[in-house]
């Protein structure tokens, strides 16, 4: 097999239909060597899904997540790139029927310019679709529109066997409820309906306003209840009176289009060197973020993409952390812990010393419905740290930070949450492992993750 390398994999040999592989996560931390299989027609994933030769399996989208969910070192992953096609639209209801492979960006790239938008985009475009799933993924407007799960009319999975059944909230309920935020735990999803947002035009209004500290921005997302979209740049270092200041944003579909911005030839053509990333030069690049947004605030159109995905402009953003990768933190907690727990979470990550560019805070309104789904009502911080001696203490400490204030962990992102922590935080695992056990009694489905977490 002619291999084109997908992100995250960094090494790849051939035999039939299966490659030795060795994957990364986004963070970049260590390698997962594994046999890895491409398939491109449905009869080839049932294909691959029964002959693994033994092995377990994971399916395995875009490798945007940040830690292991979809990393099987020593076992088996089902790339779904190449399931791709989008199989039906229905521009009267806006549901689009697509393969798991479809990227969030290939849904932009066709259906923006007929007015509709993925209903909550995460923070990059490249994702899949299958991926979105899988982790019940939401959006800077989840406190308006929840999480990716709440717009999926059904879902079809593939079980062990090989065998296809369709899920929906009427059809299975409890088998549909754990395949969203699932893991990829419960079998490979191979077609799903979803419902697209309608928008006016390709552009978004957007209100950029600086905060002085932290209780000022819970207050100032208060304030933007209303907003359609809202997320905040948090400069993770200041500390003292300025400890959780930032930029937030909020943003309004915008009556006219703008052109499409140009893509720009920006890419990180190597890892950083270590000396370049230190709390000097991060608290440099954190203050000149917040002196650029006026003191006054400012309003500026710009194209979606600009607004959803600012990360997406520089290919491979995620070297600068150097060789050695980093792990993403991401927690939510409840409205009533959040001023003392995120300050108790910033606090910790200062003293540490654990420099890190922008974090980002967003606003939930729900729960979402997957049995592991992470969204629940408060606020969402998500922040970088370098992986370094003294990154898994510092993550234990973040980790009970959040237990000890009713919130939890995000799986896309994790590296290092803990199995005690895992049933702590996600209460309806116990409930998922039912429903996984009878839609996978062999237990092929697992991932290093999975593994990890003490989920079997
Ligand atoms: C820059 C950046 C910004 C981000 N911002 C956000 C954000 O704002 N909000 C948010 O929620 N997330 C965010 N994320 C995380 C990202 O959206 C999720 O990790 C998403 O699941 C990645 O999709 P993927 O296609 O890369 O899936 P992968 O990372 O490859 O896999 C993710 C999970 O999906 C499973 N999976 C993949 N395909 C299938 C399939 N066909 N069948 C069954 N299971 C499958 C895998 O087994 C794995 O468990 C961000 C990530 C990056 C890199």
């Amino acid at each position: 097999m002619n291999l084109v390398l997908p992100q995250g994999v960094v090494r790849a040999t051939s035999a039939g239909a299966w490659s030795s592989v060795a994957l990364q996560g986004w963070g970049r931390l260590g390698s997962a060597p594994c046999q890895a299989a491409r398939p491109e027609r449905l009869r080839d994933v049932a294909d691959a899904v029964t002959s693994n030769n033994g092995r377990n399996l994971i399916a395995h989208g875009a490798g945007r997540s940040y830690g292991d969910a979809a990393l099987n070192g020593g076992g088996a992953v089902l790339l779904a790139g190449r399931l791709d096609r989008m199989l039906g639209f229905d521009a009267t209801t806006g549901v689009l029927v697509a393969e798991p492979g479809v990227t969030i960006a290939d849904v932009i790239r066709v259906f923006l310019p007929q007015g509709f938008l993925l209903p909550t985009p995460p923070g990059t475009a490249f994702a899949t679709l299958g991926g979105a799933v899988a982790n019940d993924v939401h959006g800077k407007n989840q406190h308006v529109a929840g999480c990716f799960g709440d717009h999926v009319a059904w879902l079809e999975l593939m079980l062990a066997d090989g065998s296809t059944r369709r899920l929906s909230p009427t059809q299975d309920a409890p088998a549909f409820r754990a395949t969203i935020g699932g893991l990829g735990l419960t079998g490979v999803i191979t077609a799903l309906a979803v419902q697209l947002l309608r928008v006016p035009s390709n552009a978004m209004r957007v209100r950029r306003q600086r905060v002085g500290g932290l209780e000022a921005y819970l207050d100032a997302f208060r304030a933007a209840r209303g907003a359609s979209w809202s997320v905040g740049w948090i400069d993770a270092l200041a500390g003292g009176a300025a400890l959780g200041r930032g930029v937030l944003e909020t943003a309004e579909p915008a009556a006219e289009s703008v052109a499409l911005p140009t893509p720009g030839a920006r890419r990180m053509p190597f890892d950083a060197p270590g000396f370049l990333l230190n709390p000097l030069s991060v608290r440099g690049f954190n203050a000149a973020y917040w002196r650029r947004a006026p003191a006054q605030g400012d309003e500026r159109v710009m194209h979606a993409n600009r607004f959803l995905f600012p990360l997406d402009g520089i290919g491979g953003w995620n070297r600068l952390y150097g060789a050695r990768g980093f792990h993403q933190f991401q927690c939510v907690l409840p409205e009533a812990e959040a001023p003392r727990g995120l300050r108790l979470l910033l606090e910790a990550v200062g003293q540490a010393g654990a420099a890190s560019f922008l974090a980002v805070l967003k606003w939930m309104g729900r729960a979402g419905s997957g049995m592991l789904s992470f969204a629940q009502p408060g606020f969402t911080l998500a922040l970088d740290i370098p992986s370094r001696s003294g990154d898994r203490a510092l993550l234990l400490r973040l980790e009970r930070i959040t237990q000890e204030h009713g919130g939890r962990v995000y799986l896309a992102k994790d590296s290092a949450l803990s199995p005690q922590g895992m049933v702590e935080m996600y209460p309806r695992l116990a409930e998922f492992q039912q429903v996984r056990a009878r839609l996978d009694p062999g237990g092929r489905f697992s991932s290093d993750m999975s593994r990890r977490l003490g989920l079997g």
